[in-house]
């Protein structure tokens, strides 16, 4: 079976940095290691649990998706407004 690995990227909510390591030995990836790792920043040095990274990042993923919609949506209008234009 392929392995699939679903690759999530998490931001350092101090310097914006996504590189991160464990500071615990690790016998499978970062992306695979439980919620209680302990993680740290590779730029800043930063340090928290994974869980705590994850939770920090839903609210910066959750912001983003609201971004693109509003976007998307400013787009359709404007579409939507040359298409009546040429008529
Ligand atoms: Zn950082």
């Amino acid at each position: 079976m392929k392995n699939i690995s679903r690759t999530v990227t998490l931001y350092c909510p101090k310097c914006g940095g996504s590189a991160f390591k464990s500071l615990e030995q690790l016998e499978c990836s970062l992306n695979e290691a439980p919620g209680d790792t302990k993680i740290k920043c590779c730029n800043c040095n930063f340090n928290c649990l994974k869980l705590e990274l994850i939770d920090t990042n839903k609210e910066v993923i959750d912001a983003n998706i609201k971004e693109v919609k509003k976007e998307a949506i400013k787009e359709i209008k404007q579409e939507i407004l040359k298409v009546l234009k040429r008529r």
